[in-house]
């Protein structure tokens, strides 16, 4: 490496650094600028308490410019082929002439520490697209919990102009009720041939989907394709019926040849004009906004307490009572409480 390449990199590294103001954080977001976007995501996703408080300021300015998006999430087991579609639905949405930012909640990486969503290298072609944002998944826990950390970073992207939110989530585990309850829209990926119980898709899951997409309806896969559509399309009808009053689509498509992404797209605009025009769109979307409400106040609250110095001390001292079966783990709880409350007050 060259001596000028050196304190190039050294000087980027200062700069990183130092941390924008709040103010230039925002004008640069609301002007677009990806790379003050990504390091204010990175902000939201952050366990530093001081990086937090940061960002709940930019979150909290960006807000007014916010929520003129459609909020898509999109879910299925992996090998369904979630970033192949991703990937080409993306494209299609772009040519539309529409800005797409795709974000990932991956809960496992809360535990792997590491991140198997979103990820930059599995959409190429998308991540070269100028008109599409491509955020993986945290690879770390954030303070204010998974969920909240999503729903600040599609504030963030909604202030910088993009008006398709993608969030994509693993089909595997409770993830899909979170991000159900920040989308306008929820679309399942599922597979020709193989039964539900294979998949691991939940019937709950079915439920609360606004259109199942048969994916790899392409080659030899394409009658069995078009069989399972219309068995889950049957089978859909037998749910109770959805309080958006719309009636769940059953399509088929193939990531892979770039084939029925019209109709899932078509799909989707359908169904945001169909609920726009009955009210339930705004009525959701002030729904969520309660959930996000309640959500925020529970972790301020656990904040609060956990990062409390004296109640860190108690929590210790119970910790070790209910390990060595001196205390049961109910009571140390209420007396853990009770000890939070007398210090507020
Ligand atoms: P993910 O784990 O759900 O993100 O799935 P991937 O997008 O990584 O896809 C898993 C595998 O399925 C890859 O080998 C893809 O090439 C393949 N795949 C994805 N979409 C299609 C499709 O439409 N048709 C076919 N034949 N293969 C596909």
């Amino acid at each position: 490496m060259s001596l000028d390449n050196a304190k190039r990199r050294q000087l980027a590294k200062i700069r990183q650094r130092t941390l924008p103001s709040i103010q230039e954080f925002v004008s640069a977001i609301l002007d677009g600028d990806l790379a003050m976007l990504s390091r204010a995501i990175t902000l939201v996703e952050s366990n530093k308490p001081a990086h937090h408080e940061l960002a709940q300021q930019i979150v909290n300015a960006c807000i007014p410019h916010s929520g003129n998006s459609i909020r898509i999430g999109i879910t299925g087991v992996p090998g369904v082929g979630k970033s192949t579609f991703i990937e080409s639905f993306g494209t299609h949405v772009t040519s539309q002439g529409h800005q797409l930012a795709v974000l990932a909640i991956d809960p496992s990486s809360e535990v792997s520490k590491g991140s198997i969503l979103g990820d930059k290298t599995r959409m190429q072609e998308l991540s070269t697209n100028s008109k599409a944002f491509i955020r993986p998944s945290p690879s770390t826990g954030s303070l204010g919990g998974v969920a909240n950390a999503t729903r600040e970073s599609i504030v963030l992207c909604e202030a910088a102009g993009f008006d398709i939110i993608l969030v994509e989530t693993v089909g595997v585990g409770q993830s899909e009720t979170l991000v159900h309850s920040m989308v306008d829209f929820f679309l399942l990926l599922m597979l020709a041939g193989a039964g539900d119980e294979l998949q691991g898709i939940k019937r709950g899951i079915m439920e609360m989907s606004d259109a199942i997409a048969i994916n790899k309806a392409d080659g030899e896969n394409i009658r069995k394709a078009k069989m399972a559509r219309r068995e889950y399309a049957n089978a859909i009808h037998l749910f109770p019926p959805n309080a958006n009053n719309w009636t769940p689509q059953v399509l088929t498509c193939s990531a892979m040849q770039k084939e029925g992404l019209g109709d899932v797209w078509n799909t989707i605009d359908q169904f945001v004009n169909q609920t726009k025009l009955n009210g339930w769109f705004e009525k959701n979307r002030s729904k969520q906004s309660l959930r996000w409400m309640h959500d925020t106040l529970g972790s301020f609250l656990t904040d609060s307490l956990y990062q409390n110095e004296n109640m860190r001390q108690i929590i210790r001292e119970k910790e070790y009572a209910v390990q060595h079966n001196e205390l049961n783990p109910y009571q140390a709880a209420k007396e853990l409480f009770a000890s939070y409350l007398k210090m507020q007050s």
